[in-house]
């Protein structure tokens, strides 16, 4: 049974291959000068900390932080701390000195079998610490292309943390390292540009200032770059996940809309401008949140400029992003259409639209037919059957109508955009493709006033986690049992039961909510919450005050109208209006019609439920339950692939550079299950190794391996360890590989008795 660290050894993972003693005496110089180094600056992996504790941990880190060491290991999983500012280590000279550096330093043996034999993490460390850590974001990107380019294997790049703490930087880190090592020549160089330039495209559609974060995700990507069989790109495919489209409407104090409505108005020309018949001004437009319509440090004219390039490098035609940039205008200008009651005759309260000036533009921007949309802000038609039945909208129900109908807009605009985008950076071959699968989805969020976007979002967090913890734990634990090597639990939050809270087909929230959205009488987000507590009222992790037997009626920070998640990374609280309606996502048929009919080709394809010739009855699937079906579908995709994973820790809550927050960082280790992470990496072994590999590298050690061994890998790897006198506790020979406990001990007394 494997235990903890025990005693220390000989330097088998970093004395080099060299064949003098000159070289080895420089080796074991610089192997000195390294420990030295971790003192200062922290170690680089935690699996070699001692004592392991969190204070230790969180120390660590800091030390690390403090030295622009934003980057540390747990074994294969990369933490990355924001570091809030430039760091110079990710330029273009960077990625070369480090591929230089990888190859100079790399003996002959090592260089000659690598791509056979020896795993690139190995290599990597072969160069000192300090400045291999800057670096591991591209190491784990380095390491994730190289399987899938030698050994064959998918992979993807798990990036996860909470809102602002460094996911979507990290993954374009992640993209551009792979851009700049894989492939040349023309095509592929044009390849490799569209997929990079889809970033701003998406970023300026899908991103916004949030209090937590100045470029806040507001929709999960999860990117599959395609390669040949020689690893050079083909091309790439992009999925989208919910965008949180009632920001196109209204956004919480202090936030923004999405990026493009400032960037247009800032960025367009005055020609442009007035051809989409928008002003300058923020302030005219109602749905652009004022409070903080210029952030600090972000230049929205030349963000502009830079998503109109981008979409040109990524093959928009000219009339198509002019349609893009019609649809943005209206949406815009829908906001601005406001109404007014009028008392009719039979008593009823029917709208009335304004001014209709705004309207117009709109129409004649997009080829709407007025009458047609103004009908559309007055009455609702519902179809049964062989029936059809006008109500008159009232001015709440109008507003409504306008609000749902701008949302739908951008938001199919979104869809359609990251489908235009596939269409041009998809690979254009049917042979088979090796895969790396990079996913950036929106953070884990604690706002003041959750709602149901903040629910959807932290249930795809709690998925995460959990393929987190099978993954990791079951790539472990597999590769134990596949070499015969025993292997002890260690304890950890397995989160599966908060998944189920959400997702439980009968008895979870998602289930509940799709129930109550679906039956006929009156629903509201009150009876949803009334259901809510019949059925979760004794779930561990569900809170509220609503039912009698609630463990919380006294609990006063716990309004009437909101429920409680104790979610793996913290308490949410969610404010359950809207829900029902968030959930239904209806959009009236009438609008829909109003839009198929629309003179613009774009418009019209967004919506093709509009045409009459095609009505379908049936009720399309729930914003929860058409969430729940993809991030399984995205789970099940990521499960057949190897998984790398990079957690991103938000060091400060003030979005500042040199702030490292102790109880924040605790925090988030804490839920991540850090330190879980680093156990089992340490209760099972930190380092393993193919035979025939480790006797190649360190054959010169002992005087009857060197220069040649004449019998099997495995014997040869038990005589040297038998002649380095390693306790018998610190390693275990599987079935193909030997397993060390603990690497960098064996290195330090190696190094004493060396001196
Ligand atoms: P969200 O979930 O809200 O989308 P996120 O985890 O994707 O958050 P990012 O947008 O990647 O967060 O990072 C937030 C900000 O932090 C960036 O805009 C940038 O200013 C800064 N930042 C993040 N990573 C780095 C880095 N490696 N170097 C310098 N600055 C960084
Ligand atoms: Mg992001």
């Amino acid at each position: 049974m494997p235990g903890k660290k025990k005693t220390a050894k000989p330097p088998l993972q970093t004395v080099p291959a060299h064949q003098t003693l000159e070289c080895e005496d420089k080796m074991a110089k610089m192997e000195v000068k390294t420990s030295l180094l971790d003192d200062m600056i922290g170690v680089g992996d935690m699996v070699l900390l001692e004592p392991l504790n969190e204070e230790s941990f969180i120390n660590n880190l800091k030390k690390r932080f403090d030295h622009d060491e934003v980057y540390t290991y747990i074994g294969s999983v990369v933490i990355s701390i924001n570091p809030y500012r430039s760091l110079p280590i990710y330029t273009p000279e960077k990625v070369e000195e480090y591929r230089n550096r990888n190859f100079y330093e790399l003996s002959p043996h090592i260089k000659r079998k690598r791509s056979k034999q020896i795993k690139p993490a190995l290599e990597w460390k072969c160069i000192p610490s300090c400045e291999r850590e800057t670096r591991l974001c591209f190491a784990l990107s380095d390491e994730a292309y190289r399987s899938l380019r030698d050994q064959d294997k998918d992979q993807c790049i798990l990036i996860t943390g909470e809102s602002g703490a460094g996911k979507t930087e990290a993954s374009k880190l992640v993209m551009s390292y792979v851009a700049a090592v894989c492939g040349k020549g023309a095509e592929v160089n044009q390849v490799k540009e569209q997929l990079l330039q889809s970033n701003p495209v998406l970023e300026a559609f899908g991103n916004a200032k949030t209090v937590r974060n100045d470029n806040s995700s507001r929709f999960g990507k999860y990117m599959d770059i395609e390669f040949d069989f020689k690893g050079d790109p083909l091309g790439g495919v992009i999925s989208n996940y919910l965008l949180e489209k009632s920001r196109v409407v209204k956004q919480p104090r202090g936030e923004r809309n999405f990026h493009i409505f400032y960037q247009i108005l800032s960025g367009a020309s005055d020609e442009f401008l007035c051809k989409l018949k928008l002003e300058r001004d923020f302030s005219r437009y109602n749905y652009l949140g004022l409070d903080s319509a210029r952030v600090n440090g972000v230049d929205d004219a030349s963000n502009f400029r830079t998503v109109r390039n981008a979409m040109q490098i990524v093959g928009f035609m000219d009339h198509e992003t002019q349609s893009v940039f019609e649809v943005v205008a209206a949406v815009l200008k829908l906001g601005n259409i406001e109404f007014k009651p009028e008392s009719r005759a039979n008593g009823l309260d029917e709208s009335k639209i304004k001014d209709k000036n705004e309207l117009k533009e709109i129409c004649e921007l997009t080829g709407i037919d007025q009458s047609v949309l103004e009908r559309a802000f007055s009455f609702r038609t519902v179809e049964a059957k062989q029936e059809k039945v006008s109500t008159t909208l009232n001015v709440a129900q109008a507003y409504y109508a306008r609000d749902a109908l701008a949302k739908n807009l951008y938001s199919r605009l979104f869809s359609w955009l990251v489908t235009r985008i596939n269409e041009s950076i998809k690979a254009q071959t049917k042979v088979r493709k090796k895969v790396m699968g990079v996913l950036d989805i929106y953070g884990f969020e604690i706002f003041e006033d959750n709602s149901f976007e903040q629910f959807i979002i932290n249930y795809c967090n709690e998925k995460l986690q959990q393929i987190f913890i099978e993954l990791t734990l079951k790539e472990e634990q597999e590769e134990y049992i596949r070499e015969g090597i025993e292997w002890t639990h260690i304890e950890y939050f397995n989160n599966a039961i908060i998944c189920d809270l959400i997702e439980n087909h009968q008895t979870g929230i998602l289930a509940m909510l799709d129930e109550e959205c679906l039956r006929p009488g009156t629903v509201t987000d009150d009876t949803f919450l009334e259901k809510l507590n019949q059925v979760c009222a004794t779930h561990q992790h569900f809170e509220s005050r609503m039912s009698k037997c609630s463990r919380f009626l006294n609990d006063t920070s716990l309004p009437h109208s909101c429920f409680r998640i104790q979610h793996y990374a913290g308490k949410v609280m969610y404010q359950v209006e809207g829900f029902v309606d968030k959930n239904n996502d209806l959009l009236y048929r009438d609008l829909s019609q109003a839009m198929w009919k629309a003179n613009h080709s774009l418009i019209k394809a967004l919506f093709p439920e509009g045409n009459p010739a095609k009505i379908n009855l049936k009720r399309p699937p729930t914003a929860g339950s058409q969430f729940k079906a993809s991030v399984a579908t995205l789970m099940k995709n990521l499960q057949t692939k190897n998984p790398n994973y990079i957690r991103c820790i938000k060091p400060n809550d003030k979005k500042a550079a040199h702030n490292f927050n102790d109880a924040l960082v605790c925090h988030q280790i804490r839920y991540l299950g850090l330190l879980e992470n680093v156990r089992v990496r340490r209760a099972g072994y930190a380092f393993r190794q193919p035979y025939e590999a480790c006797l190649e590298r360190y054959k010169m050690l002992c005087k009857q391996t060197w220069p040649h061994w004449k019998g099997p890998a495995r014997a040869g790897v038990e005589v040297l360890f038998n002649e380095l006198g390693i306790p018998e506790e610190e390693f275990s020979f599987g079935r193909s590989k030997i397993f060390i406990r603990n690497p960098r001990t064996q290195q330090k007394k190696y190094q004493k008795t060396k001196s």
